[in-house]
């Protein structure tokens, strides 16, 4: 399959990945997260701090889904970030949204540094 085809295949399943999360994310009881608690804090706090209090495990992945759609409008979908390396599809079938090659992630990882 060209990397093109392979791409808009991975399109859809991240757009409805992304519609599944932010049904959960708008659902108001989730965890300790109540809406009227979020407005209150960013009346009280910086930015900064309030960003920090927000990235919950649904909202790094609604990130990292919305950058892979934003590769794949680019071209750079199923590219590794890191060496340009193809990811496997494997790997992307497993993780769509995958930034990295498996060596690259395994290094970051390892690292435990996400830059
Ligand atoms: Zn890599």
């Amino acid at each position: 399959m060209s990397p093109a085809l392979k791409a808009n295949c991975h399109r859809e399943e991240l757009l409805a990945l992304r519609e599944q999360l932010d049904a959960q994310l708008s659902q108001p009881a989730i965890d300790a997260f109540e809406p009227a608690d979020w407005a209150d804090r960013a009346s009280q706090q910086t930015e900064a701090d309030v960003n920090i209090g927000l990235v919950t495990r649904e909202v790094v992945l609604r990130k990292e889904i919305d950058d892979a759609l934003e590769r794949i409008a680019a071209g750079t979908f199923a590219i590794c970030e890191k060496c340009h390396a193809v990811i496997g599809a494997r790997r992307l079938n497993a993780v769509p949204y995958a930034r990295y090659c498996v060596r690259c992630e395994r290094r970051v990882e390892d690292e435990g540094n996400l830059e």
